[in-house]
């Protein structure tokens, strides 16, 4: 019964992206070898390569090994001039502690201390922005027109300091801000864009547990050390000051209008919400280290074997980075990053090699992608969704490897997106074929969905996701994946012990590359695009990249 109805709805899904299961064929990937991906992983973890860290001596050498294996594989260049690679310039800034916020308001100024009660950095890649403004609170910051919510209706903040919370309005339905889960208007990078575009002088984030999803300490050391960012284009807008302050110094800004942040955040929280002019005014000094660096994107081609679809192509992708040389822990200064990412480098190059050898190509072009600079917020892959080689909307499917754990045989899969997206019967019959249980998020909550590459190419309307560990390992008791990636999170997760063993096991990981495979390869010769389900945060840049609604 169960076994129908799975092979009914499989057929009817199937029958909407005009494929039927009988031309699902089985994927020529009995060639994806686990052993070639070690010898890739091997190589990029090694001390060597001084963790690959953007704009240094390693990062370039890992980018070139990568084009050099493209280039064995016969894929064609698809970067710049003839190249593998697409260039970019990116921005350091690096706040500097005599970085001072205060706000004043009926002849008192009120002081804020560096670290303990603020942090924040300029994005105006400045070494010194300074200005003394009107404030606004508008609630969380959010212009949703899908949620019919507009946090800055009929307010004009130009010029002036917003104030607002993370996070979004709580939700239990699915059609309004997708139920529980974060969507992106809930993540903070989204807040200081919206602001910057409403031409505002500075933002700040009051922050609560709750609503940031992580406590302080972790604001405070991710914003007292250096940034990356996009190098702006001449005349683009951006915020003097991005910063956010501890719940007590919202508290008492609060005070200042007889009230309580919980009240703010409670107005925030409610339909209808109207931005209110705060009668006190910011008075900031943004002091940064500025530098700028260059760093490149390596990408290859297969072109497809049907004269018009060939123009069109899936993406695989995952991120050359990791942190380069850094604080010693322990006598060991190199962050190798053998788990983040050299596995996904490693599933990459290997799939590359696997699709370019196929005696027939599949009828859409493929486009192999190690993107630069995860590790500084998604800048390689942001750069490619907005100088893409082949159109957004010419782009059927983009599929991610980050962080792949090497600990053996799997049973499980995550996925988190793809069920956004009307390829997903063809990831459910590809799970099927090779044995994997799709598993659930463990934190919706968390807006993990975000935080990873594919989401660069998400934003652009590009149907994508990342190829995720599950929670289980075949043959072991239940949970002993989540068990292990706990263990790898605490003790090695961005530190110099991210390092390669002999001992490691790529099973699982030669599963994940032919599970990916097997999918792209669906895509690549399905007669539709595949797009986003009606309601989706991602669907509008979809229909505007030209691929009409189902
Ligand atoms: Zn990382």
């Amino acid at each position: 019964m169960k076994r129908a109805l799975l092979l009914s709805l499989f057929a009817a899904a199937a029958a909407w992206v005009q494929i039927t299961p009988a031309q699902v064929t089985k994927a020529e990937t009995t060639d994806i070898s686990g052993e070639r991906i070690r010898a890739h992983v091997k190589f990029l973890a090694s001390d060597l390569l001084e963790g690959r860290g953007v704009g240094t001596r390693g990062g370039d050498l890992a980018s070139e090994y990568i084009a050099t294996e493209f280039a064995l594989d016969g894929l064609k260049p698809a970067g710049d001039n003839g190249t593998y690679f697409q260039n970019f310039a990116l921005v350091g800034a690096d706040p500097q502690p005599n970085t001072s916020l205060s706000v004043a308001v009926g002849g008192v100024t009120l002081p804020f201390r560096w670290l303990d009660d603020f942090v924040g950095v300029t994005y105006q890649q400045k070494p010194t922005v300074d200005f003394d403004a009107e404030a606004v609170f508008v609630g969380h910051g959010i212009v949703a027109p899908e949620f019919q919510w507009d946090d800055y209706q009929g307010v004009d903040v130009h010029g002036k300091v917003v104030v607002f919370f993370t996070g979004e309005p709580p939700s239990r339905d699915p059609k309004f801000f997708n139920g529980e889960a974060l969507t992106y208007y809930g993540r903070w990078s989204y807040k200081f864009e919206e602001a910057g575009r409403r031409g505002a002088a500075g933002a700040i984030i009051i922050h609560t547990t709750p609503t940031a999803s992580y406590g302080w300490n972790v604001v405070r050391s991710s914003w007292s050390k250096e940034e990356l960012e996009m190098k702006l284009a001449p005349g683009a807008p951006a915020v003097g000051f991005a910063g956010w302050v501890t719940k007590e110094a919202g508290e008492r800004i609060a005070a200042t209008q007889n009230t309580t942040a919980d009240q703010w955040l409670a107005l925030a929280d409610t339909r209808g919400f109207r931005a209110k002019p705060l009668p006190l005014r910011f008075r900031i000094h943004a002091s940064a280290k500025i530098r700028e660096m260059r760093t490149r994107n390596v990408i290859g081609k297969v072109e497809g074997s049907d004269p018009q679809l060939k123009n069109e192509a899936v993406m695989f992708s995952a991120h050359w980075d990791h942190l380069g040389v850094g604080e010693a822990i322990r006598g060991d200064a190199i962050y190798n990053g053998a788990q983040d990412n050299a596995t996904g480098c490693g599933v990459l190059l290997e799939l590359a090699r696997a699709w370019a050898a196929q005696p027939q190509k599949p009828r859409r072009s493929a486009l192999f992608i190690s993107v630069a600079a995860e590790e500084a917020g998604l800048l390689g892959s942001e750069y490619y969704g907005k100088h893409p080689v082949m159109a957004a909307g010419k782009t059927a499917l983009a599929l991610n490897y980050d962080s792949l754990p090497p600990f053996g045989k799997i049973s499980d899969v995550q996925v988190h997106g793809a069920e956004r997206t009307t390829i997903f019967p063809v990831v459910e019959e590809a799970a099927r074929r090779f044995h994997l249980t799709i598993s659930p998020d463990p934190r919706p909550l968390a807006g993990t969905y975000y935080r990873s590459d594919h989401f660069s190419f998400a934003r652009v309307g590009i149907p994508a996701f990342s190829i995720d560990s599950g929670h289980d390992l075949a043959g072991q008791p239940p949970g002993t994946g989540n068990r292990l990636s706990d263990e790898y999170n605490e003790a090695r997760y961005h530190q110099p012990s991210d390092e390669y063993h002999d001992a490691w096991d790529f099973s699982g990981m030669e599963l994940y590359a032919r599970f990916g495979f097997a999918i792209n390869r669906e895509a690549a010769n399905a007669p539709k695009l595949p797009t986003w389900h009606a309601g989706d945060e991602f669907l509008a840049a979809r229909v505007a990249s030209g691929v009409r609604e189902p």
